[in-house]
């Protein structure tokens, strides 16, 4: 079967590990391969997604500064989320699709309309500058 849009996208979702995946490469989340403290190289994963460095015995994680931060959900609820958003899917609808609370449904439809907008206003302010 060809692949689609949509079928790409299904791929891309349909596991936690393929939806970070295809978060790193939109470079929303990053992938450590050194520790953030010491530069240490082994590294493991562990509980609630977290890093820890062998050497130097810390953790971090790779969701801090990121969405993930401000919304505690999985990157494929939130890929799927963003998804019914682009297609003007309602919040009440989209939480039971992604089986979450539409609290968080409709907080992550007002971020994504935020981060719209900000990245509008900069395009403006820079045509101007132009
Ligand atoms: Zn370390």
């Amino acid at each position: 079967m060809q692949d689609t849009i949509y079928r790409t996208f299904l791929k891309w979702v349909s596991s936690k590990e393929s939806s970070e995946k295809f978060l790193i490469m939109k470079g929303v989340i990053k992938k450590y391969d050194k520790c953030i403290y010491c530069g240490g190289k082994n590294l493991g994963r562990i509980r609630r997604d977290r890093y820890k460095c062998y050497s130097c015995r810390r953790e971090w994680s790779p969701y801090r500064g990121t969405v993930f931060e401000k919304f505690r959900i999985d990157p494929q609820k939130l890929l799927i989320i963003l998804k019914l958003f682009e297609l003007e899917v309602k919040p009440e609808l989209a939480s039971k699709e992604a089986e979450i609370n539409l609290k968080t449904a409709r907080k992550l439809y007002r971020y994504f309309r935020e981060k719209i907008f900000e990245y509008i206003k900069r395009k403006k302010s820079m045509e101007v500058l132009i």
